[in-house]
């Protein structure tokens, strides 16, 4: 069964099928700024699998903490932040889990690590049991 996600105001939709291969909360200031958020959540899955069903995302590349480019896809016309393709992780896409259709925004509840702990706002503390924590990305 394939789990769908879309912005806000519908211009773009996607899809990747089965369960993701890891999922992560960033706390970086990238993603700060990026989403006006405290982090984002993350949905990592085979980017070979990942499709755009609907419309065509526009995109913007910054540069990761690794010196290489981390391209963040989003919708042109409401500006939700969709998923970001990093140069460090080739075979792999990053959905923006706020995006996801259906109550899969919640992850199923499972956070496999968080990144960029340093970063993490004061009023926020490790979210559960099992999440490893990271100061950086790829420590
Ligand atoms: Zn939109
Ligand atoms: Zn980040």
């Amino acid at each position: 069964m394939a789990t769908k996600g879309s912005c806000a105001c519908g211009d773009i939709e996607f899809q990747f099928p089965g369960e993701p291969a890891a999922t992560a909360l960033c706390h970086c200031t990238d993603c700060q700024k990026w989403t006006g958020g405290a982090f984002t959540s993350n949905a990592v899955v085979p980017r070979a699998s990942f499709r755009v069903t609907k419309g065509t995302p526009k995109a913007w590349d910054a540069v990761g903490g690794s010196g290489k480019l981390n391209r963040h896809f989003f919708c042109g016309r409401c500006g939700s932040g969709l998923y970001t393709e990093l140069e460090v992780m080739p075979e792999q896409t990053c959905v923006k889990a706020g995006a996801l259709d259906g109550g899969a925004a919640g992850l199923g509840g499972r956070v496999d690590v968080e990144f960029y702990t340093k970063d993490r706002v004061a009023y926020l503390g490790p979210c559960g049991e099992g999440a490893r924590q990271e100061p950086a990305f790829g420590s």
